[in-house]
């Protein structure tokens, strides 16, 4: 561990907000050229949680991936804000529209390319993100074409794991995947009395099965903000979860 008072130890892992200019022009240099960007999100968990539990987790994520990475990876600061409309009937949540959180993405893309990075991997935390995403990874094809870039949410990278400890039938936000996820990655975000999600009956079986998909507000869904159970919720699963999508992505990074 770095003492206080001391700064020059190498660091364990390469973020903008503990390196100079110079420092990143010569890690450049050395071949740093994969940017890692943490996306995350303020939207309410619920009793179970703060409104951190994505930002911390995509930013807990990509740490530990540049720490696995380095020196070849950049991590860079995480996005506190994206889109969570369906979550406003909860006061403190705060939303972008969809096209300020896509400006702002590829904004962040825009000045790193122009600093010389040509490779970006988002890491989202916030399932409400995923479609916002899919369209950015198309608008920067089309506007950079030397770039290579990726996204994903890392829950759904290691889903099977998440299903394998899931007792719930209806989980998904601040739910035992979620909260254990949290315990690991972001554990200042999680309370300590956790309870399961107050779900509001839905009997068909396609709206289920995600198949037909209503315009619902949040509180629509759960009168308490969670799905699931988060009691349920251990360090233990969190760091399974975490530990094999950090696994698969860095896998997949490694010829990216
Ligand atoms: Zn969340």
């Amino acid at each position: 561990m770095q003492s206080e008072g001391s700064c020059n130890l190498e660091p364990q892992y390469l973020t903008l907000d503990r390196l100079s200019w110079p420092e990143l022009r010569d890690h450049m240099a050395e071949g740093t050229d994969l940017v890692l960007i943490p996306v995350g999100s303020t939207e309410q968990h619920g009793p179970n949680g703060s409104f951190a539990v994505d930002t911390g987790r995509a930013d807990g994520f990509v740490t530990r991936l540049a720490e696995r990475m380095y020196p070849r990876a950049l991590a860079v600061p995480a996005l506190p804000y994206s889109l969570s409309p369906h979550h406003m009937n909860f006061p403190g949540t705060v939303t972008l529209t969809p096209g300020t959180f896509l400006a702002v993405l590829e904004e962040v893309v825009d000045s790193l390319y122009r600093h010389g990075f040509r490779k970006f991997f988002f890491a989202n935390g916030h399932g409400g993100n995923r479609p916002a995403l899919a369209l950015l990874m198309g608008q920067l094809r089309e506007d950079y074409p030397d770039i290579k870039a990726s996204w994903a949410s890392f829950t759904s990278v290691a889903s099977d794991v998440v299903m394998q400890g899931i007792e719930s039938d209806t989980h998904g936000h601040a739910c035992e995947g979620e909260m254990s996820q949290a315990m690991y990655l972001a554990p200042w975000t999680v309370k300590e009395d956790r309870v399961p999600g107050d779900v509001l009956e839905e009997d068909n079986e396609f709206v289920l099965r995600g198949a037909i998909s209503p315009a619902l507000k949040f509180d629509e869904i759960t009168a308490n903000g969670a799905l699931g159970d988060a009691s349920k919720a251990s360090w233990e699963f969190g760091r399974d979860i975490i530990e094999t999508a950090l696994d698969r992505v860095e896998e997949y990074l490694d010829t990216f």
